[in-house]
């Protein structure tokens, strides 16, 4: 097995550069080269004597990332990247622009068998977990195509393809990198881990307590419903899940994101409106995203009316609950997860 030398934190590389008979802070020397200088080749290491950059030149592998499709979207300035792996399967992550600020959207694992009934992904089932050098990589290459226009990467979230809290540790570690001044230097407020309620490692991911913004994907008001839609709801029924929410130590002005995916004629109803309500009375730090569901090629489900959901909004709002809607962005270029690499393989 290569060792793939862009695949690993501080602490990795330093063991890295013991175990090759280096000193420490040769592993240092590397990691930042790699994660703060964006280095993808040996020979560039400068400050490594010629020895050193010799011997791991015939060790170690750079992780595999190849844009093969890149769509942009003539509406809104979103970019959406299918990428081949080493292994030949595919991912996609997507630049969305509001804007004014650049937010990378990032896939954890290779499909993802969460199996929820409105995401193109889980057709897929899960194909394997993603690297910490795959997962990193993709923010690099995106902040690589927004150097074009003089641009970069404000926010992170994880919300591409796979269930993040079912990668864990790969996660985590790259996240390790993405919020260290030596690496990529985000501040803990521009990431988001978005879940679907893999309530176990929720509370691990408290436990370690790792500060960046946690999303919950609840998407229906009932466990009943919720089942019906997200099989994850078996397994975790959203009343446990919601009392490990309304028991998380959450650090001061850090709130939970409740996403809620509005589809038309099943969860989109005054009722559905009411029960969210009631569900997240006792969660004090909450907002609730309201999604607009972007029809994908089967069009099994619909977006809802905008009435509706303006309704839904307001009834939020009138019983005190922060609440926006949030149009998906990049729509005319596969915008939901999985969709891309869905149409890529078809047409294969
Ligand atoms: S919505 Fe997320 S967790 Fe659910 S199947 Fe799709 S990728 Fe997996």
């Amino acid at each position: 097995m290569p060792f793939y030398i862009d695949s690993h934190c501080l602490d990795g590389l330093k063991e890295f550069a013991v175990s090759e008979g280096m000193e420490k802070f040769r592993g240092e020397q590397i990691y930042k080269w790699i994660h703060h200088s964006g280095c993808e080749d040996i020979a560039g290491m400068t400050n490594l004597p010629n020895s050193v950059r010799e011997k791991l030149a015939e060790k170690v592998k750079f992780t595999v990332m190849d844009p093969v499709k890149v769509q942009r979207s003539a509406q809104d300035g979103s970019v959406k990247v299918l990428f081949r792996l080493e292994d030949g399967e595919h991912i996609e992550s997507v630049i969305l622009s509001d804007g004014t600020r650049m937010t990378a959207c990032i896939s954890s694992q290779v499909g993802c068998r969460m199996g929820c009934a409105f995401c193109s992904t889980a057709a897929m089932g899960l194909k394997r977990n993603l690297t910490v050098g795959e997962i990193l990589k993709q923010v690099k290459r995106l902040n690589g195509i927004l150097a074009e226009s003089d641009d970069r990467l404000n926010n992170i979230v994880f919300m591409g393809m796979g269930e993040p809290l079912d990668n864990i540790d790969n996660v985590l570690e790259a996240i390790t990198v993405l919020l260290d001044d030596n690496g990529y230097g985000f501040s803990h407020k521009k990431i988001t881990l978005s879940t679907c309620g893999v309530a176990e490692n929720i509370e691990k991911l408290f436990k370690i307590k790792t500060p960046v913004n946690l999303a919950v994907s609840i998407n229906a008001s009932t466990q009943e419903q919720r089942k019906s839609i997200m099989p994850v709801s078996a397994k975790y029924p959203l009343s446990d899940l919601m009392k490990v929410l309304k028991n998380l130590p959450l650090q001061k002005r850090k709130s939970i994101t409740i996403e809620y995916v509005l589809l038309k004629g099943i969860n989109d109803s005054m009722k559905d409106a009411d029960n969210l309500v009631k569900l997240l009375k006792g969660l004090d730090k909450v907002k609730v995203n309201l999604i607009l569901y972007n029809s994908g090629a089967d069009e099994k489900y619909q977006a809802p009316e905008e009435k509706d959901a303006l309704k839904f909004q307001q009834y939020l709002i009138n019983n005190r609950i922060g609440v926006f809607i949030r149009k998906s962005l990049g729509s005319d270029i596969d915008g939901a997860c999985g969709q891309l690499r869905a149409r890529h393989e078809k047409n294969l």
